[in-house]
């Protein structure tokens, strides 16, 4: 795949128009790989966000959009996924350069982000309401599941268009309208998906994207009363500030947040499977997703040997530039994370970990002025030192020893997080035990980061509030309303409730 030469200038997406933002100010998007610019951005603030609102509003109230028929926005829906399939090469190039992902992973994601469409396209006119029973004979009473209203999806760096897909395709299908706030970091393949939306005939108004930073194009949208709900993919810190903000109006609200996922290899387990398991629940992406099983939880008695292996094979991962396809770990995506990443490899040191392996800057010449890392594995960790209990959103793992069951599964939920869990067992009593005692909203057993688009994934305590993919997905995006209609011709008592 190639690079694009030169600096590529992008622009918002507002009520249909490409535009720069109002202060005329752009920022620079950086490719992880060389360190250098490779696109301007422009730099969105609160008035562009007004903008964006009213452009999303217009079109929901009382635009073309509201008065589409369910099966309408489905086959745009369907005609999105189409489009995006067939530029999927492209849009896997884009954010390759802006983000350092894989180009493996990459197309593999964007082949696959379609079926998102496809799924809520056709779940778009099936939402059904109810004839509901009731115990007043004089009354006929049913439910409408009608859509929330204008949606803002704020979206982090590390799958840009994968984590927009699991907001976009609900909500549209629930008929809402968007604003979109992609990550300062890696807002070009958002607005490249434009393209597209403009290309499969959205009215003007439904989908709009602004671009800019939290501190102040977030934060207008957390307090703008024009918004109705906010579905955000991010950190903890902005999470918990974007809900005490979102309560200025109570809008609805749904959080993916961070996690301190464990992996737990049990002394059943097929080492071989579990040793790739944790590879790439930890080495995938650099680690920088939020499923990253960055805890490893061995049994003791298969400690020494599941390390031999596991070192042994990560000691063979490629690391290079993303856009070949034959690389397996890429750089950072950010400097502040690349920085971040080495001071917490320092922490765990000063709290009395070692370091089995990395541990540093990858000085290799296939690196070149990238953000790398060497894949890191720290031993010796006790789980309530800050490295087993923040999240480091990087390539590094954190090997825990336990001695029976009940002690995997306390040090696995003694954490604030509950996003993900790995289980490597080959006993199918352990499996399903496990998967019940872990307290965390995706169980994985014998594989690791699995997704769909018909499975719920979301998390418990400190990872997140909500669900997204599957069909309930879709009721995050929709108020219920309850409709009565009574046929006595007379109006009883007033004063007393009916
Ligand atoms: P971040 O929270 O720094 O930023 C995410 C988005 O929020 C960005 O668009 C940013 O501009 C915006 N933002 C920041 N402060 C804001 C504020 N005060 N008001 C409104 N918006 C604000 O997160 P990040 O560094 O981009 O991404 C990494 C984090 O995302 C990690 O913690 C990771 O675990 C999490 N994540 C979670 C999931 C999930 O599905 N659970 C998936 C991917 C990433």
């Amino acid at each position: 795949m190639a690079r694009h030469q030169g600096i590529r200038q992008f622009r918002c997406f507002i009520d249909g128009e490409w535009v720069e933002a109002l202060s005329g100010e752009t920022f620079e998007s950086i490719d992880p790989f060389t360190a250098k610019a490779w696109a301007t951005i422009p730099k969105c603030d609160a008035r562009d966000v007004d903008r964006a609102v009213e452009a999303a509003r217009r079109a929901f109230d009382d635009g073309e959009w509201s008065k589409l028929t369910a099966t309408q926005r489905g086959h745009l829906l369907r005609r999105l996924g189409d489009l995006i399939a067939r530029d999927a090469d492209h849009l896997a190039a884009v954010e390759v350069q802006d983000n350092g992902k894989l180009i493996a992973e990459m197309r593999g994601q964007v082949g696959y982000i379609p079926q998102w469409f496809y799924y809520f396209g056709g779940l778009a006119d099936k939402i059904e309401g109810g004839v509901q029973p009731i115990d007043k004979p004089e009354m006929f009473t049913y439910t409408r599941h009608e859509p929330v209203g204008v949606v803002a999806a704020i979206t982090p760096w590390n799958s840009p268009l994968l984590l927009l897909t699991w907001k976009m395709a609900p909500a549209l299908a629930a008929g809402c309208t968007m604003v979109i706030k992609p990550s300062e970091f890696t807002s070009a393949s958002t607005l490249e998906l434009m393209r597209l939306v403009e290309e499969a005939g959205f009215p003007k108004g439904v989908v709009n994207v602004i671009t800019g930073f939290g501190a102040d194009v977030g934060e207008a949208i957390s307090t703008h009363p024009g918004i109705d709900k906010i579905a955000f993919t991010g950190g903890e810190v902005s999470g918990r500030r974007i809900a005490q903000q979102a309560s200025s109006n109570f809008k609805r609200l749904t959080l993916e947040l961070g996690g301190k996922s464990a992996q737990l290899v049990f002394p059943d387990a097929n080492i071989d499977n579990a040793v790739k398991g944790v590879v790439s629940g930890i080495f995938a992406a650099t680690g920088q997703t939020c499923i990253a099983g960055s805890r490893l939880l061995v049994h003791e008695s298969i400690h020494d040997q599941f390390l031999d292996k596991f070192v042994a094979l990560a000691g063979t991962a490629r690391m290079g530039d993303p856009m070949e396809w034959t690389t397996q770990v890429g750089p950072v995506t950010t400097r502040p994370q690349y920085e971040r990443i080495l001071s917490m490899i320092d922490m765990a040191r000063g709290e009395g970990a070692e370091v089995a392996m990395g541990g540093k800057p990858a000085d290799r010449p296939e690196c070149g002025d990238g953000w790398f890392i060497e894949p890191t594995v720290l031993t010796g960790v006790k789980n309530d030192m800050r490295i087993a209990q923040e999240e480091v959103f990087g390539p590094v793992l954190s090997v825990i020893r336990f001695s029976d069951d009940e002690e995997a599964y306390h040090l696995a939920n003694d954490t604030r997080y509950g996003l993900a869990a790995g289980v490597w067992t080959s006993d199918i009593a352990r499996a399903f035990t496990a998967a019940r005692r872990l307290r965390a909203g995706n169980v994985w057993t014998n594989t690791y980061r699995a997704v769909s688009f018909m499975m719920p994934f979301g998390g418990f305590k400190n990872s997140g509030i909500g669900r997204e993919s599957g069909q309930d997905a879709i009721y995050d995006y929709l108020e219920t309303k309850s409709v009565w209609l009574a046929f006595n011709k007379d109006v009883p008592n007033p004063f007393v409730m009916r």
